[in-house]
């Protein structure tokens, strides 16, 4: 039997040990937090967007260099630091912002992503797993008429693609989700996507860990690895408390990959890009929210679980800052009033989290330079929609299977 140790319980970790696991291998897990879902998997904006995976970096961006250096309330925010990590991140940023680029980007992540929607939605599926999952369709508004152009140019180039999708007028847009009714007239129109799901990531783990613990799996919680031996036959991982052997690591420890990384040579340019949310009650029928909408004017996702609505968005290049500032969630709240007409007022539980991100949005998955170390890391705004496929590549790779998708854009180096 050969032991696995994987690095990190959050959705990327704990899908690559589930299907470990269940090939056979002795998983260890070890996590630095108190319990599984710590992290950016904890909450997130629920949303499994098969279709929606274009990179953020576009040539679109780029003319919006000015509201992101300067603009408070822009949603994509760029606080600079003194730190050589953010710096070469950015200037990745810039460089992947390229047409074709951000095509071929997005012709590899929908591979991925449609083998996540086979991968995660079985083990859902085999595993009875509750996680408030429905699959609604997903709703994208736009402001306007040029925004609107682009997303119908984006759709054209999708539909070679295997995507389902259809360009919606305003009025169109509202027949599908009367929670607009009110917003209407500040939009031009939407991109509907009917096979799009929505489900709570942090419920999905905290089920996932547990079936993995129960078939004797080892979730060593409140450890952190601090330093990775990859040797040719054996890795050595020593830990805050201690020090494990096994014969492969997988490392999935979400936006502190490249630290970690750095400890045993590799380049991993993962850096964390936070981002905020809340939860609210949905409204009463025939208001209450039907699908998953996106409003592009703000950056900010909607994706309904059950009785609530889960709101989220916005996109920082701060570093691992740890504050809550009231602005953000007052945006968000904002939005929900605006947008779907919710009633923003009691608890509300603001969140925030950061998606390690590769200036690419390519994540990094299979083999890495070192024999005995595997390489899960860098899934970006998309890590609940990606793990399933993520983990898919990187089981292959370890047990040295030839993979069911072109895996070449995740290599490592390929970022
Ligand atoms: C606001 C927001 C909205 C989002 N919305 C969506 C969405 O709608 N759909 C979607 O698909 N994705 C979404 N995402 C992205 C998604 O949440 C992430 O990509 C995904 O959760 C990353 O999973 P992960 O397992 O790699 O990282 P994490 O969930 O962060 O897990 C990494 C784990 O590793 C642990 N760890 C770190 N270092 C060590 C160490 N040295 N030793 C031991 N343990 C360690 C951490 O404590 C953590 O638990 C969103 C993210 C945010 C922030």
């Amino acid at each position: 039997m050969m032991r696995v140790l994987v690095v990190g319980a959050g959705v990327v970790g704990l899908t690559a040990a589930y299907l470990l696991q269940r090939e056979g291998a002795d998983v260890v897990i070890v996590e630095r937090e108190p319990g599984p879902a710590a992290g950016a998997s904890a909450v997130n904006g629920a949303q499994l967007s098969y279709s929606y995976v274009a990179p953020l970096a576009d040539p679109a961006v780029l003319k919006k260099l000015g509201a992101l250096l300067f603009d408070s309330e822009s949603p994509l925010k760029f606080r600079p630091r003194f730190e050589l990590a953010q710096w070469s991140w950015a200037l990745g940023f810039v460089g992947a912002c390229d047409r074709d680029r951000s095509r071929a980007t997005t012709r590899a992540l929908l591979g991925l992503s449609f083998l996540s929607r086979e991968v995660t939605e079985g083990i859902l599926r085999d595993e009875r797993i509750d996680c408030r999952f429905t699959r609604p369709g997903k709703l994208v508004v736009y402001p306007d008429d040029a925004a609107l152009h682009h997303a119908a140019e984006q759709l054209e180039f999708q539909r070679g693609l295997g995507c389902v999708q259809e360009l919606l007028s305003r009025e169109q847009c509202v027949a599908k989700e009367p929670a607009l009714a009110e917003y209407a007239p500040r939009i031009a129109g939407g991109v509907w996507t009917p096979g799009e799901a929505a489900a709570d990531c942090g419920a999905f783990c905290r089920a996932l860990a547990a079936k993995l613990v129960e078939r004797g799996a080892r979730l060593v919680l409140g450890d952190e690895a601090l330093e990775i031996h990859a040797g040719d036959e054996l890795a050595r991982v020593r830990t805050q408390n201690g020090a494990f052997e096994a014969e492969r690591v997988v490392l999935a420890n979400g936006s502190r990959a490249a630290e970690l990384g750095r400890r045993v040579g590799l380049r991993l340019p993962v850096y964390p890009l936070k981002g905020y949310a809340v939860t609210l009650k949905q409204r009463a029928a025939p208001f209450a929210l039907r699908g998953s909408v996106t409003d592009v004017r703000r950056r900010v996702v909607f994706a309904p679980l059950g009785d609530e609505v889960r709101v989220a968005g916005f996109v920082e290049l701060a570093g691992h800052d740890e504050t809550l500032p009231r602005e953000r969630i007052d945006a968000l709240l904002g939005a929900a009033r605006d947008v779907l007409g919710l009633d923003t007022r009691g608890d509300v539980q603001p969140w925030f989290g950061f998606r390690p991100s590769t200036p690419t949005s390519l994540p990094i998955l299979g083999a890495s330079p070192k024999r005995t170390l595997f390489l899960d890391v860098g899934h970006g705004m998309l890590g609940w929609t990606l793990a399933g496929g993520s983990a898919r590549l990187v089981v292959d790779a370890l047990f040295g299977r030839r993979p069911p998708i072109d895996a070449s854009a995740f290599a490592y180096g390929a970022q």
